[in-house]
C-alpha cells in the first residue's frame, strides 16, 4: 500500500489561536512542492486561506533542514532530493465561522482547508491526522479512527472533514438505522431532549425520501454565539453557527431546524450529487456553474418542506413562510436584472461579496432559486395528475448521479423533463434565464393563490393575509431606503423616489421636514404622508450637511401571502393534501395571523 501523508496539529497556547501543525509527505522527486486551498466546498469564494500560515520551515524526517520557498501566495517548494519532507508552521484561527477556523481558552475548530498544505501529486492518497488536544479535551470529526490518527481516504475526504476539539459531552441517537452525535460549543445549551428528538425526526423525514441514508455516522457541530449565523455542509457531518438566544422563541427554534435540515439534505444533494464543474475540486480557483439554482435553492426548498414532513411545522406555517421568501424575491429589485442561473455562476463575485448596490442588481440563488424549485414541484405535480413530484426527480438524480461523477449543467433540467414527461424548456427559460416576473399560477394547482399586498410595518415580512381590516386603507407615502445602524441609508431602491431625489447610501439621515428622525422614523413618518407629498431629509454627506427634496411615490404592494381559492374543488384540495401531507379541512386560512390589537 502507498504511504499516507500524515499530520499531527497540535494547541500548545490556545490563548494565541495558533495551530502548531506538522505535516510529513512521502515525496520523491528533486523538488517538492505543498499548496494551500484558496477556497473549500460549499463556500463559493476566494478566501485566501494561505494568509494565516506563517513560519513554514521544512526538514527531512532525521531533522536535516531543508531549503524551502513561497512560490505564490498558496504554494511553497521545498528542495528535497528524493527525500521525504517533513513540513512545520503555524495557523492563525480566530475567526469564528464555519468555512474557518476557531481556537481559544475553550475550543479548537479548524476546516482543513485553512490548516493541511497538500500536494496535488499526493492528493489521491490516505491522509491521517493526529490531534494532540490540551488536557481535558476531546476530538471530534466524521474521519474513521485508527489508533490515534483519523483516517481520510483522501485529501477531498480531509477537506470535508471538519475538526472540533474541547471539553464537550456529547448528545447522540440512533436514526434511520444510523448513530448521530452532537456537540454544542457555546452558551446556553438548547433544551437537550428537543434538539435530539427534532433532530430525530429531520433525519427520519429526510431518510425517507432517499429511502435510506448513505453514511456509516453522522456529526452535527453547533456552534453558539453573539452573531452570525449559517451552516456548511459536508459528506457526513456538518457545522451550524447559530445565534445562542436564538433556542428560546418558537421561531428561532423553528429557524433552527431548517438550518439543519437544509445542511442534512445536501448529503444528497451537493455533497454526492454535484455539479460536473465541482468534480474534482480544484482548490486553487474558482470552479463555475450555473446549477447552485437547483443545489442551493432546491436544498432551501426542501428544507421547509422536510420540517413540516417531520411533523414540527403546520402546513399553514410552512405556507407563511414560503409567503415570506416569495415576498423577500418580490422586494428585491435585482430580480429584474439578473437572471437567476447568472446568479449562481456569479456566486464567486456576487453572493458572497455583497455591497450597498446588490439589491439592485443582483438576486440571491437560494432565494429565487427556493421559490423556482417550489413553482417546479407543482408543475410536475400538475403535469403528472400528482402522480409525480420533485421528490422524483431528487431521487432520479440521486440514482443517476449519486456516485459523484457530477450532474452536466443541463443535467437537472433533463431530469425533471423525464420526471414530467414533457417538455419543461419553457419554463426553465423564464425561471432560470430570464428577468421576467415567476408566474405563480401553478398554486391553483393545490387550490392556492399568490396575492400581493402592502407592508404594513418595517417588520412585515409578508406570508399573511393582512391584518388591518379597518375602513383606512388609504395609500402610503414611500421613499425607497433601506437603513442600517441608527441613521445610515443602507441601500436606495432601484427606481424608488429617493434615487429619483439623490439620496445616497451612507448618508446619514438628522431630521425630515426640519425634525429631528433616525433611520426608522425617516420610513415610518413618509409612509404616513401621500404619494405625491413633498418632503425634505437633512443629511450629513462625507461631513457636509445637506437638505434634499424629495417627492414621495406609492407604497408598492409587494408582500407576498399564499391564500385558498375561494371554491376550491376536490381535486385541489387533494393536491393539496399530497403537496403538504395535511387534510384541506384540519388546517386553518394559511398563515392566519392575530387580529389587530
Ligand atoms: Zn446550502
Amino acid at each position: 500500500m502507498t504511504e499516507a501523508v500524515r499530520y499531527r496539529v497540535s494547541m500548545p497556547q490556545p490563548h494565541s489561536h495558533l495551530f502548531q501543525v506538522e505535516a510529513r509527505f512521502p515525496a520523491e522527486g528533486d523538488t517538492f512542492t505543498a499548496v494551500l486551498p484558496v477556497w473549500t466546498p460549499g463556500s463559493y469564494l476566494v478566501r485566501e486561506y494561505a494568509r494565516h500560515l506563517q513560519e513554514v520551515s521544512a526538514a527531512t524526517p532525521d531533522g536535516e533542514a531543508l531549503p524551502v520557498q513561497r512560490v505564490d501566495k498558496r504554494s511553497f517548494r521545498v528542495q528535497n532530493r528524493g527525500r521525504p519532507v517533513v513540513l512545520r508552521y503555524r495557523v492563525y484561527g480566530n475567526e469564528l465561522t464555519v468555512r474557518t477556523s476557531h481556537l481559544d481558552g475553550t475550543h479548537g475548530y479548524f476546516n482543513g482547508a485553512t490548516l493541511f498544505l497538500y500536494s496535488e501529486d499526493l492528493r489521491g492518497r490516505q491522509h491521517r491526522v493526529r490531534v494532540e488536544a490540551p488536557s481535558g479535551w476531546k476530538t471530534f470529526v466524521a474521519l474513521e479512527p485508527d489508533g490515534e490518527e483519523y483516517v481520510a481516504h483522501d485529501y477531498d475526504e480531509l477537506v470535508d472533514s471538519p475538526f472540533e476539539v474541547g471539553p464537550h459531552t456529547p448528545l447522540t441517537f440512533t436514526a434511520a438505522g444510523i448513530p448521530h452525535q452532537v456537540v454544542v460549543w457555546g452558551e446556553p445549551h438548547p433544551d437537550r431532549d428537543r434538539l435530539v428528538s427534532d433532530l430525530h425526526k429531520i433525519v427520519e423525514a429526510e431518510a425517507r425520501l432517499f429511502e435510506g441514508l448513505p453514511l456509516r455516522r453522522y456529526l452535527f457541530l453547533i456552534y453558539l454565539t453573539d452573531k452570525g449565523r449559517g451552516g456548511l455542509e459536508h459528506k457526513a457531518s456538518t457545522a451550524l453557527l447559530f445565534p445562542r438566544f436564538g433556542f428560546t422563541n418558537a421561531k428561532g427554534w423553528e429557524d433552527f431546524l431548517t438550518l439543519a435540515a437544509h445542511e442534512y439534505f445536501h448529503l444528497w444533494n451537493v455533497k454526492r450529487v454535484k455539479p460536473k464543474a465541482l468534480v474534482p475540486f480544484d482548490y486553487g480557483q474558482e470552479c463555475y456553474t450555473s446549477l447552485l439554482w437547483a443545489f442551493e435553492g432546491g436544498t432551501s426548498y426542501y428544507d421547509n418542506l422536510l420540517v413540516r414532513r417531520a411533523g414540527l411545522m403546520t402546513a399553514p406555517r410552512y405556507l407563511t413562510r414560503l409567503g415570506e421568501t416569495i415576498t423577500s424575491l418580490q422586494g428585491t429589485p435585482g430580480r429584474r436584472y439578473q437572471p437567476l442561473a447568472e446568479a449562481s455562476f456569479n456566486a464567486w463575485i456576487k453572493h458572497y461579496r455583497p455591497d450597498e448596490n446588490s439589491p439592485n442588481s443582483a438576486i440571491s440563488y437560494y432565494l429565487k432559486g427556493e421559490v423556482v424549485c417550489a413553482l417546479l414541484d407543482l408543475e410536475l405535480r400538475r403535469a403528472t395528475a400528482d402522480r409525480r413530484s420533485l421528490d422524483d426527480v431528487m431521487r432520479l438524480l440521486w440514482t443517476r448521479y449519486g456516485n459523484e461523477c457530477g450532474v452536466p449543467e443541463d443535467g437537472v433540467e433533463a431530469a425533471a423533463r423525464e420526471v414530467a414527461g414533457r417538455d419543461l424548456t419553457p419554463f426553465f427559460d423564464r425561471a432560470l434565464r430570464s428577468t421576467e416576473e415567476l408566474d405563480y399560477s401553478v398554486f391553483a394547482h393545490v387550490g392556492l393563490e399568490a396575492r400581493f399586498r402592502v407592508r404594513e410595518s418595517q417588520n412585515d415580512k409578508g406570508g399573511t393575509p393582512p391584518r388591518w381590516k379597518g375602513p383606512d386603507l388609504r395609500p402610503r407615502g414611500w421613499l425607497g431606503v433601506a437603513t442600517k445602524g441608527a441613521s445610515t441609508i443602507a441601500h436606495v431602491l432601484d427606481g424608488s423616489p429617493a434615487m429619483q431625489a439623490g439620496l445616497y447610501p451612507d448618508d446619514e439621515v438628522v431630521a425630515l421636514d426640519g425634525f429631528k428622525v433616525d433611520g426608522s422614523g425617516l420610513i415610518s413618518r413618509t409612509e404616513e404622508k401621500r404619494p405625491g407629498d413633498q418632503v425634505t431629509v437633512t443629511l450629513f454627506r462625507r461631513d457636509k450637511l445637506l437638505s434634499v427634496p424629495v417627492t414621495l411615490g406609492q407604497k408598492p404592494a409587494d408582500a407576498v401571502y399564499l391564500a385558498r381559492v375561494d371554491r376550491p374543488t376536490d381535486a385541489q384540495k387533494a393536491a393539496y393534501q399530497a403537496w403538504l401531507g395535511a387534510s384541506w379541512d384540519e388546517a386553518a386560512e394559511p398563515g392566519r395571523s392575530p387580529p389587530p390589537p
